[in-house]
């Protein structure tokens, strides 16, 4: 009997089939990695993900996670730093979506590693998809969690954007995030646990000297660190673990998926300019809403249009504040130095606990975050 397949294990995939599974409806899923690896992400996790995890049966503390208190801005010889309105924490991608996975097979959801999804079409009234193994797998329901990467045939259409690149590195920092303004775009600077910390940059691939931080740590390094005064003196303590960082390009911030076809969750729905670090909660938010319409019986176009209204007003506000910060980043650090509350408002205001609740999928993820039903 076919029964519903997840494609992609990150935390979208993940929260989707734990919450499928606690509804009594296990589904396979399948993550074309054969281990689970660190992605291109800031690592940050705000009060949101922190929520949604505890749901989901993950503490940030009990895997080790940094506690991060304060933000500093930096463009320039300025800078400009805030005590975050909200708990928030670091925690390496690797551990943190090996934990997930773990639940959801506790759950009760197959999870297939290095299964990796060639093609699926529409056949009847499910869906029949094509392993790069050439085996055929049939799907009642198919749920699109492949993040950044589109599934042949299952483009989401959006015009590619920013390079994010990723370098992990040796040194040890303060409990702080760091926004670090450079050419082309911006980094962000925060610990890890046990030491070191993560250096993770969105870039304009056009910018002179982006394609060289692409191919080489020590060019990203010095990349960013001629954006700042505060870069070059937190680069200096740190060295790469790594030759060159990890990479993916055509990032489509901004990106909002409003049709019907596959349910998509995560990037896969919508991409929240990653400035303001709230990605991973609105990839589990999302996660949480699809099994839920899943479960309901709703189709995906209803699920994709009300959770594209959910989170617009959000994702408007992150990215005037990205477009703010890569345009006049000085203006926007002298303006946050003199009134740090304008870094506190625009962090609560783009979390997804701020955005509207009037939508029926929101209530839906409270509901599933709050009642689950393993
Ligand atoms: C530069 C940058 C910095 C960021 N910083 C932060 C941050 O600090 N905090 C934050 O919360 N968010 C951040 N984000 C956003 C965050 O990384 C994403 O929103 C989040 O990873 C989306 O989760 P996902 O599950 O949709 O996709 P992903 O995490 O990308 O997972 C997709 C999974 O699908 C698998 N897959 C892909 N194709 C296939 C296939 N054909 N078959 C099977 N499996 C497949 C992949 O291997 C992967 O495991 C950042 C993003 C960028 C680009």
């Amino acid at each position: 009997m076919s029964r519903v397949v997840v494609v992609g294990g990150g935390p979208a995939g993940a929260a989707t089939a734990i919450a499928l599974a606690r509804a009594g409806r296990p589904p396979l899923l399948l993550e074309r990695d054969a281990a689970v690896s660190e992605k291109v992400c800031g690592e940050f996790l705000g009060a949101d993900a922190a929520r949604l995890l505890a749901g989901l049966g993950i503490e940030l503390e009990a895997l080790g996670a940094v506690p991060i208190r304060h933000a500093v801005l930096a463009a320039g010889r300025w800078q400009a730093e805030a005590a975050l309105p909200f708990a928030a924490w670091g925690l390496p991608r690797a551990t943190l979506d090996a934990a997930l996975l773990c639940r959801a097979r506790e759950a009760g959801a197959e999870v297939r590693l290095g299964a990796a999804v060639a093609s699926a079409q529409e056949a009847g009234a499910g869906w029949q998809l094509r392993l790069g193994s050439g085996e055929v797998v049939e799907a009642s329901r198919l749920v699109l969690a492949t993040g950044k990467h589109d599934l042949r045939g299952l483009s989401r259409g959006s015009a590619g954007g920013a390079l994010g690149l990723k370098l992990p590195l040796h040194g040890s920092l303060p409990a702080t995030v760091a926004l670090l303004s450079c050419r082309g775009g911006y980094a962000g600077l925060q610990p890890r646990p046990g030491g070191g910390a993560n250096l993770c940059a969105a870039l304009d691939p056009r910018t002179p000297g982006v394609a060289a931080a692409a191919r080489s740590a020590e060019a990203l390094m010095a990349h960013v660190a001629r954006g700042s005064a505060l870069a070059e003196s937190l680069l200096a303590g740190l060295r790469s673990a790594l030759g060159r960082p990890l990479a993916v390009a055509g990032v489509p911030y901004g990106f909002r998926h409003r049709g019907g076809g596959p349910f998509r969750v995560g990037d896969q729905a919508a991409v929240i300019p990653s400035f303001c670090g709230d990605g991973v909660a609105m990839a589990l938010a999302s996660g949480l809403a699809a099994a839920a319409a899943i479960d309901a019986g709703d189709p995906a176009a209803r699920h994709h249009a009300c959770w594209s209204a959910a989170v617009a007003g959000g994702m408007r506000l992150a990215g005037l504040c990205a477009m703010l910060h890569r345009r006049a980043p000085r203006l926007l650090v002298g303006a946050v130095s003199i009134a740090p509350v304008l870094l506190t408002t625009a962090a609560l205001q783009t979390r997804l606990g701020a955005m509207p609740s009037r939508h029926r999928c929101r209530a839906l993820v409270a509901d599933s975050t709050t009642s689950g039903r393993s």
